[in-house]
């Protein structure tokens, strides 16, 4: 049987990806990090959509815990893999470079783009094995445009877009697609410091987005429909930047 991986999927984006993958049909994997209360939540709610949904706690940034994680899930599940893996972990540590901290620095780059590497390297033999594969890297308005205050950020968002265009074309022949989703301002716990009325005189559709409007993208993205679109970034920012 096929499952979806969301990483980070307890809250926010990866939640309502959750969601729609589960809307889908897939039975889904939900990674998070500590906030089980959350993540149970997702789980119940992807359970309402009548499929599958288990919880499988660990740090992306910790190779070791990746590994130990997925290869416990792969014992417990001989007859199945993992086609669909969302790589949508991720922090934001916002300073000015001039006054950024190493810890500042080291954390937002090991978990956005050493955890993008972690997970997906583990989960690609068997994609390729099989023959299919799906991909999704959560990237960021900030890694295409960059924004001030965000060097750390916008260094991995733009790091991992690099990684979707090289993996796309390693990979290509296997059927696995890899493609990114840039998403603007979305409403998650992540920008609730964002003052929503400074935004909207920015953003020509005048609100930010939901979670639920990223999951779309994300969902066209690993259904079968979607099968000859890959090394794509696909931007979801109300018109903010193109
Ligand atoms: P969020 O509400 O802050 O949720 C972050 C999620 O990532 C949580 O599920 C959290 O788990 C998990 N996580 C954090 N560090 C982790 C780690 N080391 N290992 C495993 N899981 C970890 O964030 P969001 O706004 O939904 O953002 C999701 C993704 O979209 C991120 O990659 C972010 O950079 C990107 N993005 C967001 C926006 C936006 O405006 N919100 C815009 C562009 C891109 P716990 O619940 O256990 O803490």
């Amino acid at each position: 049987m096929k499952y979806a991986l969301v990483t980070g999927g307890s809250r926010g984006i990866g939640r309502a990806i959750c969601l729609k993958l589960a809307d889908m049909g897939y039975p889904v994997v939900i990674n998070y990090a500590s906030n089980k209360a959350a993540a149970e939540e997702t789980k119940q709610l992807a359970e309402t959509k009548g499929v599958a949904a288990e919880l499988l706690p660990f740090n992306v940034a910790l190779p070791e815990e990746v590994e130990t994680a997925l290869n416990g899930w792969a014992t417990a599940h001989p007859d199945d893999y993992i086609a669909v893996l969302v790589n949508n972990a991720g922090i934001r540590q916002d300073a000015i470079m001039a006054l950024m901290q190493n810890e500042q620095w080291n954390e937002v780059i090991d978990t956005n783009l050493n955890g993008f590497f972690y997970v997906t390297r583990h989960l690609l033999k068997n994609m390729m094995t099989k023959r299919f594969g799906r991909i999704i890297n959560i990237v960021s308005l900030s890694g295409l445009k960059g924004l001030p205050g965000q060097t750390n950020y916008s260094a991995t968002k733009a790091a991992v877009i690099g990684a979707t265009k090289a993996l796309a074309q390693e990979v290509g022949a296997r059927k696995v697609t890899v493609n990114a989703v840039a998403p603007g301002f979305i409403a998650t716990d992540m920008t609730k410091d964002i003052d929503p009325a400074e935004m909207k005189r920015l953003i020509p559709l005048g609100r930010f987005g939901e979670p639920e409007e990223v999951a779309e993208v994300a969902g066209f993205l690993a259904s079968e429909k979607a099968g000859y679109i890959t090394g794509e970034v696909i931007s979801i920012n109300g018109g903010l930047y193109t």
